[in-house]
Parts: structure tokens; C-alpha cells; sequence
């Protein structure tokens, strides 16, 4: 069995620990709060003072931080990953980041003797849980190798992109166009209800054609109810679509949609949704209306 890092215990960071330890893997574990690390110690994990401690001890670290500022603070200072790395060990950034960001901290990482390997992940609290995750890796191929039966416990596939920064490209685009189909989603909720519409019925006739998704089957739920028990926090889908935008504006590529769905989960975050679900964007959608 091996002996796995991993910093960052939230909503996907715990499930995915868990997942490590209970395929019988030894786990050392260290989150910024510390007391998000009880659930594990319960489950067999050990506790790390650092991630420098942490990638100083395990052959191969995870991560699953909230955004590049947590990903980039993590991996430098005194007590980062950087500082403990070495020796080809491997650090493998699950956080959901940019291209720029996880190029820094290859480079990092390298320049300090270890190997590194980006793969953010499509799939939420739920694919965590249940291990489904789809794993984006991209940068040292020899590292993918060590990493794939970690990844074949958190997830169901993981496909190896190329060079570091192919992950977080692909992530981003995922992202984008889910951001935009959920406001696209939520205004045709809105508007099936002020037409009388019946909303169960509306996600029935969506259910059974071309548009038929998951996204919408189990988001439709939590909109019709207006109650938002957090899968994806808000915040971060907000991330992703400003980072898809930055990559945009970097590649010259139009993104109007993403531009407009952008603006929209600004406002709902404004509201105060940051820390709701996704589906929270309704919010900025139904209360809007112009009569
Ligand atoms: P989360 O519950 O908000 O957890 C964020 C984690 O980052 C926590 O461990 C938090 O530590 C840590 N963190 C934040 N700022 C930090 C800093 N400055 N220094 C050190 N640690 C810091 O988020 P999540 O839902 O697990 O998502 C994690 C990543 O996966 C994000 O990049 C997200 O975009 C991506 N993702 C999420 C989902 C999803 O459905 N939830 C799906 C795919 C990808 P504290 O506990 O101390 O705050």
C-alpha cells in the first residue's frame, strides 16, 4: 500500500482522502483549518503540521485547494510543498486553477527536484463520494503512472492531456460551458413558471429529449424548490468563468455567453450566494423581473 499526501480537506478534498484510506492506503493529511481533519483521522489518516512535512514524507502529495491564490500559497513559503519536495517526489494539483498558475507551480516544483502532474476534476461532492470522478492530468508522464491507481480509486477516468497547463485548459472550458447551460437552464425555468407552466412537468419534457442531462435533472430539483444544500460552492464556479475569460481574452477567442453568465453568477455571489450551490444563480435570475 502507499503513503499519500494530501492538503486541502473541502467538499471534494475529504471525499476524495477518504476514498484513499478506505482502499486501504496510509493517508497524512493537512488542511489550513485544521479541524476539517477529524473526519479523517476517524477513518485511519494522520495529521501533518505542513505541506512541506507532508511532501518532505510522501512519494506522491495531492491537493485540492479552492483557487490559484490557495493553490500558489500552499506550494511556496517556508512551510509549502516546494520547501519539502525533492528527490523525484510527486505533487499532483487537483485544484480547479489557470493555465499560468499551474505552469508556476510545475516550475516550482521542479526547480526544487520534484515532479508534477495538474489534474483538476470534473464531477462533484457526489462523484467525490461514490469515487467517479473524471481526472484532467497533464505534465509528468512518469508521474501520471505512479499516480493512476490513486486516480482509479477517486475517479472513473483520466485521460493524460500533455504538458502542464492542457488540464487546467480543458477544466476551464468544462466549466464555462456548464456555467453558461445552468443561467441559460434557470431563465427557461423562470420562464416556463410565469407562464403558468407546470416546472416538474418542464424538466419531465427536458428529461426525455435532446437536452436530457444530469446537470439539469438534479439542479432542476434544487430550483424548483429554491433550497441549495452546497455541491459546488457558487464562488468557485464564479472562478472558473472569470479564469475561462482571462484564457479568452489571452487567445483573442470571443466568449460572449460566458462573458453574460459571468455577470450573472457575480450578481447571485453579490446577493450573498457565494458559499450556496450553483443552482443558487436562480436567485439572480427569477427575482429580476422587469415588470
Ligand atoms: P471548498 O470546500 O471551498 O474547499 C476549499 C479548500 O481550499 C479548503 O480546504 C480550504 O481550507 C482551502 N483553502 C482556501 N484558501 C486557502 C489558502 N489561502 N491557503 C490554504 N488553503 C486554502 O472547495 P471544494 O468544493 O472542495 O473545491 C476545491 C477545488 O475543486 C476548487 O478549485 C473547485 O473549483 C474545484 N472543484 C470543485 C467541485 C465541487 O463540485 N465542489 C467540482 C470540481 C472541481 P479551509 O478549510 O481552511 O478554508
Amino acid at each position: 500500500m502507499a503513503h499519500y499526501g494530501f492538503l486541502g480537506l473541502g467538499i471534494m478534498g475529504r471525499a476524495m482522502a477518504a476514498n484513499l484510506l478506505k482502499a486501504g492506503h496510509k493517508v497524512t493529511v493537512w488542511n489550513r483549518s485544521v479541524d476539517k481533519c477529524a473526519p479523517l483521522v476517524e477513518l485511519g489518516a494522520t495529521v501533518g503540521d505542513t505541506p512541506r512535512q507532508i511532501t518532505a514524507e510522501c512519494e506522491i502529495t495531492f491537493a485540492m485547494l479552492a483557487d490559484p491564490d490557495a493553490a500558489r500559497a500552499v506550494c511556496s513559503g517556508a512551510d509549502g510543498v516546494a520547501a519539502g519536495i525533492g528527490g523525484g517526489r510527486g505533487y499532483v494539483d487537483m485544484s480547479t486553477v489557470d493555465d499560468l498558475t499551474a505552469q508556476e507551480i510545475a516550475a516550482a516544483v521542479t526547480a526544487a527536484g520534484g515532479r508534477f502532474l495538474e489534474a483538476p476534476v470534473s464531477g462533484t461532492k457526489k462523484p467525490a463520494e461514490d469515487g467517479t470522478l473524471i481526472i484532467l492530468a497533464a505534465g509528468d508522464e512518469s508521474l501520471y503512472r505512479d499516480a493512476l491507481p490513486a486516480f482509479e480509486i477517486m475517479g472513473k477516468m483520466s485521460p493524460f492531456l500533455g504538458a502542464v497547463g492542457q488540464g487546467a485548459r480543458m477544466k476551464l472550458v468544462v466549466n464555462m460551458i456548464m456555467g453558461g447551460m445552468l443561467t441559460a437552464f434557470g431563465e427557461g425555468v423562470a420562464l416556463a413558471l410565469e407562464s403558468g407552466l407546470d416546472g416538474e412537468k418542464l424538466l419531465e419534457v427536458l428529461a426525455n429529449g435532446a437536452l436530457g442531462n444530469p446537470m439539469f435533472a438534479s439542479k432542476g430539483a434544487l430550483l424548483l424548490k429554491e433550497n441549495y444544500p452546497t455541491s459546488f460552492p457558487l464562488k468557485h464556479m464564479q472562478k472558473d468563468l472569470r479564469l475561462a475569460l482571462q484564457l479568452g481574452d489571452r487567445l483573442g477567442q470571443p466568449l460572449v455567453t460566458a462573458a453574460t453568465a459571468n455577470e450573472i453568477f457575480k450578481r447571485a455571489r453579490a446577493a450573498g450566494h457565494a458559499d450556496d450551490d450553483i443552482a443558487a444563480v436562480y436567485t439572480a435570475i427569477h427575482e429580476k423581473k422587469c415588470k
